[in-house]
């Protein structure tokens, strides 16, 4: 038996007429570029996500350095992120000129640790980015109310959460604006690059659409960027997003699926879900000491696994700049040696999670 991580292909096979016939009136129309694709995904992306505005760019690291110089962020500023995710966050941050500040995350959640949030505002930092991470919203309640008292402006990047709720709020609602990714692997996946801002402030969404787009059509206002989703990918994500809740639903149950089958293993740590959260589990992510062993164990029994991500941010080479040590971000630096992410995807079957599950105890009593 072969576990694959993901399966792109089973979900292209499910909707298969549809996607084709999508596609097709792109081509037909050739809708390449803006046309009534795009319009008809910004329109009803927004209202699921329940902002007054979304505005598609080409993927979703786009999406925050768009937001952020709409934010007005810049040189000589500061941005508190979290310091174990994806780089894009951290990357775009830089792009902009301004400062990356690092916090930890919590040890059970792998999520910005919040209460450490206060100790590293400046009078120079002027916005905070927390990442929905794994599919779980961050702590929100007391994050904005940080924000708001220090007067911090709040992006929430939602590349891995579409959708997951915190106290039944969507996430992207709660801050000044939020970005997506579509990359194809995402819970809501294109067929290629694409991503989108979601907002409900004005001038954010104005600044956004201008500066995405050479800073306005025929009158060029400012300086922008090319950052255009294009209409293929755009048709094919309106199949998709009516398709969405479902999948959520199939992503979760097979999360509790695995919850319960790896109760027995009291040396490896489930993923927490927090109270006032629906998880959306862009991914399942276990703890264990022996993490590098299992991994090429699965690896040798055809089960695919991946580590997100092998460091934390600050130990890369890229910010080596910033002179940290281990101790900096204790959180981060024990998780990263222990994480592993189990294939999870809407159409992976029961058969094929016992199969993880069945080689994992087999790797378990052979230590
Ligand atoms: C995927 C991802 C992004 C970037 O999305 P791209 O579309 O690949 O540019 C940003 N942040 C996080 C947390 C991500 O997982």
């Amino acid at each position: 038996m072969q576990v694959p991580f993901n399966d792109l292909h089973a979900q292209y096979q499910s909707l298969k007429e549809e996607i084709d016939a999508a596609i097709s009136s792109v081509i037909a129309g050739s809708n390449f570029i803006r046309g009534p694709h795009i319009k008809e995904f910004e329109n009803a992306f927004s209202k699921k996500t329940g902002t007054k505005h979304c505005i598609s760019c080409a993927n979703g690291t786009d999406a925050l350095y768009i937001s952020m110089k709409a934010l007005g962020l810049g040189p000589g500023d500061e941005v508190i992120t979290t310091a174990h995710s994806w780089i894009s966050t951290s990357e775009a941050i830089s792009q902009t000129g301004a400062r990356v500040v690092f916090c930890d995350v919590n040890e059970n959640d792998f999520l910005i640790d919040v209460e450490k949030i206060p100790s590293l505002i400046t009078e120079r930092t002027k916005g905070i980015i927390p990442v929905h991470l794994f599919g779980q919203a961050v702590e929100m309640t007391t994050l904005m109310d940080i924000a708001r008292k220090h007067g911090l402006w709040v992006l929430e990047d939602c590349a891995q959460a579409h959708f997951a709720t915190y106290k039944g709020k969507m996430v992207g609602t709660f801050g000044d604006a939020a970005t997506f990714s579509f990359y194809p692997g995402k819970n809501l996946g294109a067929m290629g690059d694409a991503g989108c801002v979601a907002t409900n402030r004005e001038d954010v969404a104005e600044f956004a659409a201008l500066f995405a787009r050479h800073g306005g059509k025929g009158e060029h206002l400012i300086e922008g960027i090319n950052s255009r989703m294009d209409g293929m990918q755009a048709a094919i994500l309106n199949v998709k997003l009516s398709h969405i809740e479902k999948w959520t639903e199939k992503r979760r149950k097979a999360a509790k699926n695995y919850d319960k089958l790896l109760k027995c293993i009291p040396s490896i740590t489930t993923p927490q879900e927090n109270e006032h959260n629906d998880h959306v589990y862009h991914l399942y992510v276990i703890k264990l000491k022996e993490r590098n062993q299992l991994k090429k164990y699965l690896q040798e029994n055809g089960i695919q696994t991946v580590i997100n991500y092998p460091k934390a941010l600050p130990f890369y080479k890229a910010y080596d700049y910033l002179g940290h040590k281990h101790s900096d971000f204790p959180n981060s630096f024990t998780n990263q040696s222990k994480i592993l992410s189990l294939p999870i995807h809407p159409e992976i079957s029961l058969e094929s999670q016992q199969f993880v599950i069945e080689r994992i105890k087999a790797f378990m009593r052979s230590l």
